[in-house]
């Protein structure tokens, strides 16, 4: 059973099935393997490139955030060292006599420095978080004010990143790089100190004095909308203001577009720390096949473990930075269609062609070979069957007949079983041929062997031994059962009649000589064969149509 099983797993189909089978998970397994390593390539190849982006838009406001703290610097030293002038006792005179009007405005020298812009005493009870309580205090930080302004004349919204730097004293005046008229300046004073991120560089909501960033709004002038920087101004234990920095989203826009001119096959985003997209790449608003909200608020979360990352989503690959000058994500969503357009995409696109084009060859072949294997097997099988069967009467030639009975002979011999044999021999059957014809002849064997082949067991062995001559081994029988089936055979064939053609039908007779081991104890095929020739000898000559035995 398990020989069997054995054979029929290597068969040569199955072995053809096997190789194919190892060639294709192979191919697929390496392809697979090329194809992991191009993704991998593809993530890092997007991650750095993001990472290149915003390290160029860090680049830019590392430059804004330096000169905060410049600012922030030079004031802290002018408030611990004021230095008294012509110009700053000028300013503190002039401060002295406006401090009650409404709007104020100090500009010692027009060509050379901003003007201060302030609001009255009076005015400066709407809003707890100013005082001038302290007189010295004060001076020193107009003072200071007056040195700053000498420098923040030379900001330039053309060149710089930023567009506008504001010095924001709780004292109730402002310094600003973009002046505006006087009828601005409460307005803006006012709207300026009511924003959160005033309030947010107290001590107490920034205890660590660096700088914050806030949402993008709306812009009191005509930048539009703008995200804005502050760094709190300290000295010894007094919070004196705040220095603060806009930058317009479109300039924003404008630096990214020329710094990546390779972003019509992607979407970058710059959201803010409020999770509102500040910049896009290709200007289009951001639809939610992009990106949703609860998507932009995962990363967030994601990224405030690390500083850059990417994931997939139905689709879409997303690689996102943390900057570090910046509070907000740059975020870069590609579909698929995107990623494909590219360089891994299309690399990715052959390498599947190419395993497409291989497994159908693979295929092709596979089939081709099974063809042929199969084609060969049955010309094996038929070439066998003629090398052991004869073709006209379908029964075991001689040679294979007489393998067989030596096999079935030894068989019985070694189990001590008798073994009998008969042998056939049509009567008259030449006058058959000569009457009726060759094929008259050809119909009477097929006819005869089918007769023997009928009346035998399944054990029995029956061969065609002559042109019209049977022979049969009978294994465990003896003479007896043996004479007993040559009768069958021989009253079957003789009461049969054979249907030649439609116009002729015949009966044919046979003589049959029976031998068996049971009567010498003799299993040798020849001999048994001799001993029944003999006795078909005898049965012709005793007027055919008879068995002749032993007996
Ligand atoms: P007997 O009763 O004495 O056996 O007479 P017989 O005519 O049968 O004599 P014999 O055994 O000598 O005749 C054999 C004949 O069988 C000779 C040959 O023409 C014919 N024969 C042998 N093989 C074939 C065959 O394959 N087809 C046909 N049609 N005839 C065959
Ligand atoms: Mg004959
Ligand atoms: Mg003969």
């Amino acid at each position: 059973m398990i020989a069997d099983k054995q054979s029929r797993f290597l068969r040569p189909e199955n072995i053809v099935h096997l190789c194919f089978a190892v060639v294709f998970a192979f191919s697929t397994l390496l392809t697979w393997r090329e194809a992991l390593v191009l993704k991998s390539s593809y993530e890092t190849t997007e991650r750095a490139w993001l990472v290149q982006a915003a390290s160029g838009l860090e680049h830019q406001l590392q430059q804004s955030i330096d000169e905060m703290y410049f600012f922030r610097n030079m004031l802290r030293h002018v408030l611990s060292a004021p230095l008294e002038t012509d110009k700053s006792r000028e300013a503190l005179n002039s401060f002295a006599v406006k401090r009650h009007d409404p709007l104020w405005k100090i500009n010692i020298h027009s060509a050379r420095s901003l003007p201060i812009n302030g609001i009255s005493d009076e005015a400066l009870q709407g809003f707890p978080l100013l005082s001038r309580a302290d007189p010295k205090r004060l001076e020193n930080e107009l003072t200071a004010a007056l040195e700053m302004s000498d420098i923040l004349q030379f900001n330039n919204p053309q060149r710089d990143f930023h567009y506008r730097s504001w010095y924001l004293s709780r004292a109730g005046f402002y310094l600003s790089s973009v002046p505006d008229d006087s009828a601005g300046t409460l307005k803006s004073y006012g709207s300026v100190v009511s924003r959160p991120y005033f309030h947010d560089a107290s001590p107490k909501n920034n205890p660590e004095r660096g700088v914050r960033w806030t949402e993008a709004y709306q812009s009191l002038y005509d930048e539009g909308e703008v995200v804005t920087a502050t760094l709190p101004v300290d000295q010894g234990d007094y919070w004196y203001g705040v220095i603060i920095m806009d930058f317009s989203t479109q300039s924003l826009h404008q630096y990214l577009q020329a710094l990546l001119p390779k972003w019509q096959d992607a979407h970058v985003i710059l959201f803010d720390r409020a999770h509102k997209p500040v910049v896009i790449s290709d200007g289009k608003p951001m639809s939610e096949q992009e990106i949703n909200a609860a998507q932009v608020s995962d990363i967030f979360t994601r990224a405030s473990g690390a500083s850059s990352g990417h994931l997939r989503e139905g689709g879409r690959f997303i690689t996102w930075v943390r900057l570090q000058h910046f509070d907000g994500l740059m975020i870069n969503v590609q579909t698929l269609s995107e990623g494909m357009r590219g360089e891994t995409g299309r690399i990715t696109l052959v390498l599947m062609l190419m395993w497409g084009i291989f497994s159908l060859v693979l295929l092709a072949s596979h089939q081709a070979i099974i063809r042929l294997i199969k084609r060969l097997l049955s010309l094996q099988e038929t070439l066998t069957w003629r090398a052991n069967y004869d073709g006209l009467t379908r029964q075991l030639n001689r040679t294979a007949f007489f393998d067989h009975a030596e096999r079935l002979s030894a068989f019985c011999e070694r189990r001590q079983q008798p073994l009998s044999l008969i042998q056939l021999d049509l009567d008259h059957f030449k006058s058959v041929n000569d009457s009726l014809g060759h094929h008259a002849g050809d119909v009477v064997l097929i006819h005869a062997a089918a007769i023997m082949a009928d009346c035998l067991r399944k054990s029995d062995v029956l061969g065609r031994v002559g042109g019209e001559e049977f022979c049969i081994v009978l294994p465990d029988t003896g003479v007896a059962e043996a004479v007993e089936i040559a009768e069958r055979i021989r009253g079957k064939l003789a009461s049969k009649e054979v249907l030649i053609d439609s116009a002729h039908t015949l009966k044919v007779t046979a003589s049959l000589g029976v031998s068996s081991s049971e009567e010498t104890q003799n299993y040798q095929i020849e001999h048994l064969q001799s001993v029944a020739d003999d006795r078909l000898y005898q049965a012709k000559q005793s007027g055919r149509n008879r068995v002749s035995s032993g007996a």
